[in-house]
């Protein structure tokens, strides 16, 4: 019987869904190579029934949506400034808990493992905020959400746009109002074993463990963002986008999953969810009346339902239309396009493989020259003429 669910790896998410899907309980989540969950499938229990094949969303193209987009931010400033962008995914939240539902998300474990889990309370959905840069095993939270919609009560779910994908190809479209999907525009997420491995240096270095990790810290702005870990003595160690070797190799695709680079389907109109929230990238141009740096949240409102959830909520969010999408595109490019990997990326998991994660080796493999000096200092001895045309191939 079958060994995976997929032949071509880097077609799969790992939104875990199969998992939940499979009728026989054959299919669990496992660590590759490179520290990614992929379907492992027990061939004693598959009945090749196919139908994880068949129901995996992985590849297809959500139906086209015409997104209300917003800009928006809580009122309260203490949260928003706890959040990431503008905290419209707690008040959701707080609105979802209110009416007697449970809320799934992402949220750092006591090992500082990132899973999705279910709250019904305020100090849960604490857990949630924030963004993690790290993949999130959602494959028991899909399986969850299905149970508790099978029984009638409502559920939030927030997470990447293909784990919002997984979730519906495991309910599928019946649940109407008890059911609101909450996704975000997507850079792509790192390896959770490139992260584990990153956490024990530190606690390695520093001799104590890391007990919190917050990475999108915003004491410097909003804008200017840092990832701050904290040890077990509440003593810190802070790194910014360019001085923090995980966060910068995160921002340089160094370890994206393989199919964050090939992610076009779930972008532009095209995302599953009823509400896909952003941050509002930009807004010092777009709207800078409105940028105080304590963070503000793009909101694109894809459904019906998605529009009665923010109505929900406009007592506690302030919000304001954004008519010109044109600069939004050029300052957050993954509305529309994936990231492309790291020239180097093959380059971090050798030497990983063998030696972990090492800060000082991330750190040296950026700064080496990359393919487009290469190219210009080959080109040094080309004529002018030629010269121009390669450096403008690379501007492009
Ligand atoms: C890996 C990743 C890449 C992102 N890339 C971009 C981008 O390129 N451009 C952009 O504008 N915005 C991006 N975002 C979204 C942005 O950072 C904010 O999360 C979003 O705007 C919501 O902010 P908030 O203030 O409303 O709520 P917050 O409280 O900050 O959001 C928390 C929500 O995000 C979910 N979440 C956090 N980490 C994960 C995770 N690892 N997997 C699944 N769900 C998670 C939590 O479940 C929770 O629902 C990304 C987020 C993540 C996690
Ligand atoms: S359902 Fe998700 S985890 Fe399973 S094979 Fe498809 S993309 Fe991968
Ligand atoms: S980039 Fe695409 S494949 Fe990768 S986590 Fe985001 S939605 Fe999923």
């Amino acid at each position: 019987m079958r060994q995976t669910v997929h032949t071509r790896k880097e077609d799969c998410t790992g939104c875990g869904a199969c998992v939940s899907i499979c009728p026989k309980g054959a299919i669990a989540m496992k660590p590759d190579e490179e520290g990614f969950l992929y379907p492992a499938v027990d061939e004693k229990l598959c009945v090749g029934c196919d139908v994880c094949e068949k129901r995996c969303p992985a590849g297809a193209i959500p139906k086209e949506k015409k997104p209300h987009i917003v800009g928006a931010q809580v009122r309260d400033e203490a949260l928003r400034r706890a959040s990431s962008s503008g905290g419209v995914f707690t008040a959701l939240a707080r609105q979802t808990l209110a009416r007697g539902g449970a809320v799934f998300g992402a949220a750092f474990d006591e090992n500082m493992h990132v899973e999705h889990i279910g709250a019904i309370d305020e100090a849960e959905i604490g857990m949630m905020r924030g963004s993690k840069y790290v993949q999130s095993d959602a494959a028991d939270a899909i399986a969850n959400a299905a149970g508790l919609l099978a029984r009638g009560i409502p559920v939030m779910f927030s997470g990447t746009p293909c784990q919002i994908a997984g979730l519906l190809a495991k309910v599928g479209g019946k649940y109407g109002e008890l059911l609101l999907t909450v996704d975000f525009v997507c850079h792509g997420v790192p390896s959770p074993g490139v992260f584990e491995s990153y956490i024990k240096a530190l606690e390695k270095d520093a001799g104590k463990r890391v007990t919190g990790y917050t990475f999108r810290d915003k004491r410097l702005g909003w804008k200017n963002f840092s990832a701050v870990a904290t040890f077990e003595d509440g003593s810190e160690h802070a790194g910014t986008q360019t001085t923090d070797p995980y966060l910068y190799g995160f921002l340089q695709n160094l370890y994206l999953r393989p199919s964050c680079v090939h992610c076009d389907a779930l972008r532009g109109n095209h995302h599953a969810a009823d509400i896909t929230l952003a941050d509002l990238w930009g807004a010092q141009e777009i709207c800078p009346e409105r940028d105080d740096d304590t963070g503000l949240s793009l909101v694109m409102i894809n459904t019906q339902r998605g529009r009665e959830a923010m109505k929900a909520i406009d007592n506690r969010v302030t919000t304001f239309p954004v008519k010109d999408v044109k600069p939004l595109l050029r300052f957050n490019p993954s509305i529309e396009k994936p990231a492309s990997a790291h020239e180097k990326r093959a380059a971090f998991f050798k030497y990983y493989a063998k030696n972990g994660f090492d800060g000082a080796h991330v750190m040296k493999l950026l700064s080496g020259p990359g393919k487009a000096e290469r190219m210009l200092k080959r080109a040094a001895h080309l004529p002018a003429g030629a010269m121009r045309r390669i450096r403008a191939l690379i501007k492009k």
